[in-house]
């Protein structure tokens, strides 16, 4: 930040909040002065500098403040129409159902959030998270956005208990070591068959993790979904609803959907809709591509370090690049056959069958590709050696970029991350072993 840059003082009223967004290689730095405030649900200190780059925020109070800005944000303005009042409404009694279920050893609430793409469903589920950890819970963040998760690289579903030191001002959340399956895809639209497979298993894993923590099971489950709400996108949201047992549905700013869902399930649970915030952006096809390349970025570089010295490395982490033979690594992919291509009559083919984990022939054309790492462990052996539909169940131990493919050495060059913590799974098992489920 030069000397120069610019510095605002925002006087903040009661219920009101502070939107910005900022672009580019630009960098803001926003303080609270006086008074108390909260970002999608986090309290700010008072006196710190938070330091923001490519983001489109909010900083909402409920009794009022003053935040010093220094630095050019390609957009700002203040509102007082927001729909916290809600959010937190919602929260109160979703509280005292944790409350209830801490009592009596039950299980705690279990909410799904949907609505379209850009309807404010990740920051609805930010604030509801983030709320619960203030009161001290700790509850189970379920990310089903293949598009633009927030735990993981883009293409991923992920689950992770959070615990009040996940809170953070200037990131979503600061994790460890999440539950990742690996769809590869950036629409569930794709391979739905797969996503609801997934789906499935990462809801067993979930199960499993609060059966074995009473603490965190009253805590309960908050559920961010995929912004396709047509078709194979709302198949795919009944299915999630009822692998994951859900309890409350929020409706982000869709009646249709509001309806449909209201109509489908609304006997057996509740289902409420929430008005869309006029702060959520619109993202154009181009933004959202560029967010899932800066996905990746950080997952293998990690966040650039504010100013930097030239003979420094820009970014907190420096990836290593790693050449195997061939005979080294085992690459698959999925494969959703039709019904006409297993040779079954029609009704006695299930997902699993369709769904084939067949080998990709190892060519120039997997360069730029992201592949999924899998433990050797949750690897399963059959007749003929390695069972390759056992990976279907398989998480993501980590993630490598293919870079190059040399079809007269033989060799693959990989990207691999390093680092000891980050938003990501870690802990890459054996190399010499790797087995990668490759999606281009
Ligand atoms: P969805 O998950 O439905 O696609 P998001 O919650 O990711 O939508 O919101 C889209 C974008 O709008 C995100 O960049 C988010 O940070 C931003 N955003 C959400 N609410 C606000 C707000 N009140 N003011 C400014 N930006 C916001």
């Amino acid at each position: 930040m030069n000397e120069e840059a610019q510095v605002d003082r925002i006087i903040l009223k009661p219920n009101c909040e502070y939107r910005f967004e900022v672009q580019g290689e630009d960098e803001v730095l926003i303080r609270l002065s006086s008074g108390t405030a909260e970002l999608f649900g986090v309290e700010l200190a008072k006196d710190r500098d938070y330091r923001f780059r490519k983001c489109q925020l909010a900083i909402f109070t409920w009794h009022g403040c003053e935040l010093v800005v220094t630095g050019k944000c390609a957009v700002s303005y203040t509102s007082d129409e927001t729909p916290m009042a809600s959010i937190v409404n919602i929260h109160t009694q979703l509280d005292q159902i944790r409350i209830k279920a801490m009592n009596t050893k039950t299980a705690g609430p279990r909410v799904l959030i949907t609505g379209p793409t850009d309807s404010g469903k990740s920051t609805v589920t930010q604030i509801l998270l983030n709320y619960a950890l203030r009161m001290g819970r700790k509850p189970t963040f379920v990310d089903l956005d293949v598009a633009h998760g927030l735990l993981s690289v883009p293409g991923t579903i992920t689950a992770t208990p959070l615990e009040t030191n996940c809170m953070s001002v200037e990131d979503d959340f600061i994790l460890t070591a999440p539950i990742a399956y690996y769809f590869g895809h950036a629409s569930l639209k794709d391979i739905p068959e797969l996503y609801k497979y997934q789906v499935t298993e990462l809801a067993k894993r979930v199960d499993q993790r609060l059966a074995n923590d009473a603490e965190v099971n009253a805590s309960g489950i908050i559920v961010n979904t995929s912004g396709l709400i047509d078709n194979e996108g709302y198949q795919a949201i009944l299915h999630c609803i009822q692998a994951l047992h859900i309890d409350l549905v929020i409706v982000l700013g869709q009646d249709r959907l509001y309806s449909e869902l209201n109509s489908a399930v609304g006997s057996t649970l509740t289902v409420i809709k929430l008005p869309r915030s006029d702060g959520v952006v619109q993202r154009s096809n181009q933004l959202r591509h560029q967010l899932r390349m800066d996905g990746f970025h950080t997952y293998f570089y990690g966040k650039k370090i504010p100013n930097a010295v030239p003979t420094q490395s820009l970014y907190e982490y420096s990836p290593h690049v790693v050449e195997l033979a061939f005979e080294d690594i085992n690459i698959f992919r999925v494969h959703d056959l039709k019904v006409s291509d297993v040779m079954l009559p029609v009704g006695q083919v299930d997902d699993v069958q369709r769904l084939r984990v067949l080998p990709v022939d190892k060519g120039p054309e997997l360069a730029h590709c992201i592949a999924a790492v899998i433990h050797q462990s949750n690897v399963k052996d059959d007749d003929l050696g390695m069972d390759p539909q056992s990976l279907l169940d398989a998480s993501a131990a980590g993630f490598v970029q293919i870079k190059a493919v040399n079809v007269q050495t033989n060799r693959i060059t990989l990207l691999v991350p390093c680092h000891a913590t980050s938003r990501m799974p870690t802990g890459l098992p054996n190399y010499d072993l790797a087995t990668g489920i490759c999606v281009c």
